[in-house]
């Protein structure tokens, strides 16, 4: 792995872990290295499709297929400074339920509640990374269960916290 992506790598163990996921409230890693920017996105699957267990019908399958589709499209997700000129490298996201094994995203809270979320990466190259301050989202548009992003950002900059809600969906430093 080259240096730069292994230092990004290295730079997400210093950011907190997650706790246990609050329906509506996801949690956002942002890791700025040189001209690479990495988001690291975890949500409830609730706040995408309103549930979180095997969909029962065409509709919820059809449901999770649309935010699936939705997440993979980075370029209308995240919107860095324009004049940085960052375009999208790569894209993975996890959405549980959507056919592959799903084991390893549900799991159990007290009382017996199944839960599920999903997880997302993306990475972005900047042409002009001097001139990156800020990545906005337009997340909360796509998705109306979804009211706060806990963002934490680790850069050349230092590290710092961030609360994202639909009235203010821009992450700034
Ligand atoms: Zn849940």
């Amino acid at each position: 792995m080259k240096l730069p992506l292994l230092f990004a790598a290295c730079l997400f163990f210093v950011l907190p872990a997650h706790a246990q996921h609050k329906h509506g409230e996801g949690q956002l890693d942002v890791v700025i290295d040189k001209d690479s920017v990495t988001l690291g996105l975890e949500l409830p699957l609730d706040a995408t499709v309103g549930f979180e267990r095997t969909p029962k019908n065409d509709k919820e399958k059809a449901a999770l297929a649309a935010a699936d589709k939705v997440l993979k499209d980075a370029a209308t997700l995240w919107l860095p400074t324009p004049t940085a000129n960052c375009t999208v490298q790569s894209a993975q996201v996890q959405v549980p339920f959507t056919g592959g094994d799903d084991q390893h995203a549900q799991h159990q809270h007290e009382g017996a509640a199944h839960h599920a979320d999903i997880d997302a990466r993306y990475v972005f190259r900047c042409a002009n990374p001097a001139a990156l301050k800020s990545v906005e989202t337009t997340l909360f548009k796509h998705f109306k269960r979804l009211y706060r992003l806990e963002v934490q950002r680790v850069g050349p900059s230092g590290q710092g916290a961030q609360r994202l809600t639909p009235k203010a969906p821009v992450l700034s430093w």
